[in-house]
């Protein structure tokens, strides 16, 4: 599109809104004129909807239809790469630019004009008024911090005085009350504050980072080491270069609401917080973030995957925490890997991107062993701390009583950490009580009505609840097949189930079950990660949750209850997930100083993930993995696409799916393999039956145009569904 920097009142501008329209709207630009990535305020219908403006109109309407822009928000324009960014994502994830706006307006009152806020500093030279402690004790805090003005909260948080003599203090003179905009600049970081010395494999990642941050153009980079060996410090410098040289930066973490020990890290290496982008900030601050990226006034920002969208103007450096993580894949909605999502943003701001792992995805590793990733490692462990001692316990050999899932070895090893007062973690990824209810008389399990789903038992909230759709029933006292009563068992465990055997082996530990369901908010599943690392807890019963980035420094021994639960089924990534898992986890033991210990229950020790795990020759599982998928033509050797056609009607979905099956054709150029129509695994969720595709291409240019031109075939009525999921994560 063609787009020149300054439009004039009347003249007729492209705009992208945030409606699901997948086109440019022509308007007439408002009085006072606008530019080029200016935000604007639209009539749409009777409504008023938010758009930026993307270049010169089409001209394709007549212009006394044209309507006028309403007015321009006052914040800065997108800057072009901004825009360019949009454009490539729409393009890559094959969703309207509209719908990718909106990412990137989440943030409230963007229109409205800025809040302002009490803020009191301390009135030099003053002295007469009458001295009283709290007063001392609050003059003292004001005159030691850095900066002169606060809030009331953040005066009461370093002094320690209640709002009231604060007050009281400004109504004597003592400090002068000003009131200055909500959304103010973060405080300066000072990249000089309080930089860690780095031992020798550090040195060594840090200068070949370093050297490419000079060439100041777009590079990836895979910065791997195990866990603990001292990667956050090392990007931590990369973050220090970029401030030096004037760049924005941006951090992204997954479980990012859960933990402030990373803030605090930060706070420890740059003299004060970052900003914070992620579900549990509030609206107001969210704002202040928005704005104050967009004009500069942060110059780091640590967030969860949304903060990818952010108006950054100077974007010097992404950096990407557990880049293999899954919860950077965003399954609803616009559908998008975030970790791929900022090496496109990286590439298109001509800037370094970081992904840091200790067990990356095969697609990173991949990319970094031809080439197309630099490869940076930290070879050890830093300081005292040793890799964790990793054995298998052959459940074949010592057989676990029924309804039991610890194992005599476990137990003992546990007993041991009970006695030095240490901490053990059993992981168990399986929430609730227990996974399956089935009737004894007829075999039936219970189900979803909804969903093609078992029910999950969860006895803590004395429910059964779907893990699909959240749904929830009280567990009947008759089976709903045959009708026969007293009859339901439940079958294997849970983390709540296995807590019950923790605590009836172990009557006198302290046991944590750590699930995401089991609390309320994010807040107070933070409160009990906080109080295990203080070391208030013996036992740790948790899911995948304890897997991302804690610190407890307390851990000594990692039990993995049962290794084979992942290994199961047809997932192409079971392999490398089960072996990232329980890498990440066994290295939660062990971080300090002492030696750590992870023992593996397994039915199959001869499984080739589980001996890798336990030889803990990383590259030797990435390079047999690698080859494998590469025979099947499977990513990152070939593309996939995953297609999903959802509706109440089995009968419409089937038949919109033959429709599409009929005319292939813009695929078969690409020699695309196409899978399907079948019904998706998992066939029904909230009442909607899914038919799947899936399409495996062994080229990648020309893979987009094609899908598009290959659903834009078929006709989308009622509450007929397409969802086209890029490079899928998971099948379901
Ligand atoms: P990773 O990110 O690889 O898991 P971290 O950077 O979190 O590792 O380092 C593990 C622990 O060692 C942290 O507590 C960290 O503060 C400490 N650490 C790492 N490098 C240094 C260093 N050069 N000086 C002091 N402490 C360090
Ligand atoms: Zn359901």
């Amino acid at each position: 599109m063609k787009a020149q920097e300054f439009y004039n009142e009347n003249d007729v501008i492209a705009v992208v809104t945030t409606e699901p329209f997948a086109r440019f709207l022509d308007y007439l630009a408002p009085e006072g004129g606008c530019k080029v990535g200016s935000f604007l305020i639209l009539p749409l219908g009777k409504r008023k909807v938010i758009g930026v403006v993307w270049g010169a109109g089409e001209g394709n309407y007549e212009r006394s239809k044209l309507r006028s822009a309403t007015s321009v928000i006052n914040v800065p324009t997108m800057s072009y790469t901004m825009r360019r960014f949009l454009e490539v994502v729409s393009d890559y994830t094959i969703t309207p630019i509209n719908l990718i706006l909106r990412l990137c307006t989440r943030v409230p009152d963007l229109t409205k004009p800025s809040v302002t806020l009490k803020v009191f500093s301390l009135v030099s030279n003053y002295t007469d008024f009458k001295k009283t402690p709290q007063r001392d004790l609050l003059i003292s805090a004001l005159s030691k911090n850095k900066r002169s003005k606060l809030t009331a909260k953040e005066i009461v948080s370093i002094s320690g005085v209640s709002s009231a003599v604060i007050t009281a203090a400004a109504r004597a003179g003592i400090l002068d009350e000003q009131r200055i905009e909500r959304d103010s600049p973060y405080p300066a970081l000072d990249p000089d504050f309080k930089p860690k010395k780095l031992n020798s494999s550090q040195i060594n990642a840090d200068k070949e980072i370093r050297h490419v941050q000079k060439q100041n153009n777009f590079t990836a980079i895979l910065l791997q080491g195990v866990t603990g060996s001292g990667k956050t410090e090392v990007y931590l410098e990369a973050v220090a270069n970029a401030l030096k040289n004037g760049q924005q930066v941006l951090v992204l973490l997954p479980e990012i609401a859960l933990t402030s020990e990373f803030f605090n890290r930060v706070k420890n290496r740059f003299g004060e917080k970052p900003a914070e982008w992620h579900s549990g900030v509030t609206l107001a601050e969210r704002r202040r973030v928005w704005k104050m990226v967009s004009s500069g006034g942060a110059k780091l920002v640590i967030g969860a995957r949304s903060a990818l969208f952010l108006p950054f103007i100077n974007l010097g450096l992404i950096i990407v925490d557990e880049e293999h993580d899954q919860s950077y894949k965003q399954e609803d909605g616009v559908i998008y890997n975030a970790r791929d999502m900022a090496v496109l943003r990286s590439s298109i701001e001509g800037s370094m991107v970081i992904l840091a792992s200790a067990t990356p995805s095969l697609e990173s590793w991949v990319n970094a062993k031809n080439g197309k990733y630099k490869h940076v490692y930290i070879n050890e462990r830093y300081g005292q701390a040793t890799l964790p001692s990793l054995l298998a316990i052959d459940l074949r050999k010592e057989k676990l009583k029924s309804d039991e899932w610890i194992s005599v070895s476990l137990k003992e090893s546990v007993t041991e950490c009970l006695n030095n007062n240490e901490q053990s973690l059993l992981f168990l990824n399986r929430r609730g009580y227990s996974p399956t209810t089935v009737c004894r008389t007829c075999g039936n399990q219970i189900s979803c009505d909804e969903c093609d789903a078992r029910m999950v038992e969860h006895r803590f909230i004395k429910r059964l609840m779907c893990h699909q759709c959240g749904h929830t029933k009280v567990m009947p006292d008759k089976c709903p097949s045959c009708g026969i009563e007293g009859k339901l068992a439940v079958i294997g465990p849970g983390v709540e189930r296995l807590a019950e055997e923790a605590q009836r082996k172990f009557p006198n530990a302290k046991i944590s079950v750590l699930s995401s369901d089991l609390y309320g908010s994010a807040k107070s599943l933070k409160a009990e990660i906080q109080k295990i690392s203080e070391g208030n807890i013996d036992i740790i019963i948790g899911t995948q949750l304890v897997a991302k980035g804690h610190n407890f420094p307390k851990l000594r021994l990692v039990g993995v209850i049962d290794i084979d639960i992942g290994l199961q089924g047809s997932d192409l990534r079971a392999a490398e997930r089960t072996y990232q898992l329980v890498r990440q986890v066994s290295g939660r033991a062990g971080r300090t100083d002492n030696k750590g210990m992870a023992l593996i229950q397994t039915y199959q020790p001869e499984h080739p993930v589980v001996e890798a795990i336990i030889k803990g020759d990383d590259d030797d599982f990435w390079v047999s993995e690698a080859k494998q998928r590469e025979l099947a033509c499977m990513p990152p050797f070939g593309k996939l696409v995953g297609i999903v056609i959802s509706s109440n009607s089995l009968d419409k979905a089937m038949s919109l799916a033959n429709q599409l099956k009929k005319n292939t054709h813009p695929l078969d150029i690409l020699a695309a393999k196409i899978y399907g129509p079948a019904p998706a695994p998992i066939s029904r969720i909230k009442g909607r039956h899914r038919i799947r595709f899936l399409v495996k291409s062994p080229r990648t240019s020309g893979l987009q145009d094609a899908i598009r031109n290959w659903v834009a075939t078929v006709s989308l009525k009622g509450d007929l569904r397409l969802s086209i999921d890029i490079d899928p994560q998971s099948f379901y």
